[in-house]
């Protein structure tokens, strides 16, 4: 006879901070859904979708509230994963001369997010992706999200490109990127801060490899929980994950 466990009714950790961004996300959703058909019907045009993942290889800046939805949704093959990809970006931080060497060899040589399907093109995370995976939408095609499309153009083409960007509504004029929809996102980015503060005392903000890693770090949330500072910064440097520019506690 196979016994059944009981349903596991305990509550998720944390989430007393995680459910206003999950909210956030709810509400970010439907109002993005609302601009998008009002930006389509005047004209506009947004090449974001299924399959189309050239962004997926950017830094990732997030908060711990939203490290902890996807720590949470992780199964263990993809927590190892990202927790790889974690080190990974930290040896980057470790030895990169400046901000923008830190980003290209992000994208060249740290690589595509672990949470990427790359079979299918597809987030295999979606429910549990951060803001900035959700607030990302480009007015221009992929090749132009793409690594190393930039440094790949003539000068000429580049002007092109900035003309083109300048006279396209939607963007911030300077960027092929959608701006408003960004600008959208601002609501959970506040509520996750005010999430942490309330529970916490404190805010923690980083990478997202690396926070959803030290979400996992039972050391490093323990001392988070009770608001010490401190005592999570020397748990994240025990487990080898601190770096002032990837992990902020304050
Ligand atoms: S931002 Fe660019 S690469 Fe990312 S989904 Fe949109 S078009 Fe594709
Ligand atoms: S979480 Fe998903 S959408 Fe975001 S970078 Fe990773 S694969 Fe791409």
């Amino acid at each position: 006879m196979i016994r059944s466990e009981p349903p596991d009714r305990r509550p998720a950790p944390h989430a007393d901070v995680t459910a206003p961004v999950r909210r956030g996300y709810e509400r970010y959703a439907r109002q993005a859904g609302t601009w998008l058909r009002g930006y389509e019907a005047r004209g506009g045009r947004v090449y974001c979708g299924a399959g189309c993942f050239a962004c997926c290889d950017m830094p990732i800046r997030v908060s711990l509230a939203e490290a902890l939805i996807t720590a949470q949704a992780l199964d263990p093959v993809k927590a190892g994963a990202v927790e790889r990809h974690a080190r990974a970006a930290l040896a980057n931080a470790r030895t990169a001369r400046s901000d923008e060497e830190y980003v290209a060899r992000h994208r060249q040589e740290v690589g595509f997010c672990p949470l990427l399907d790359r079979e299918s093109g597809a987030c295999s995370e979606y429910d549990s992706r951060p803001t900035r995976c959700r607030d990302t939408f480009s007015a221009f095609p992929a090749r132009y999200c793409a690594s190393g499309t930039w440094e790949s153009m003539s000068r000429r083409e580049q002007e092109a490109y900035r003309r083109e960007v300048a006279r396209t509504p939607g963007t911030d004029g300077e960027l092929h990127f959608v701006a408003p929809l960004e600008h959208l996102s601002e609501p959970v980015w506040v509520a996750a801060a005010k999430s942490m503060r309330q529970a916490w005392g404190l805010e923690v903000w980083g990478d997202f490899w690396v926070l959803t890693t030290l979400a996992r770090d039972a050391a490093f949330m323990a001392r988070i929980g009770v608001g010490d500072g401190r005592g999570a910064w020397k748990a994240a440097q025990r487990a080898g994950l601190a770096h002032p520019a990837l992990l902020e506690i304050g």
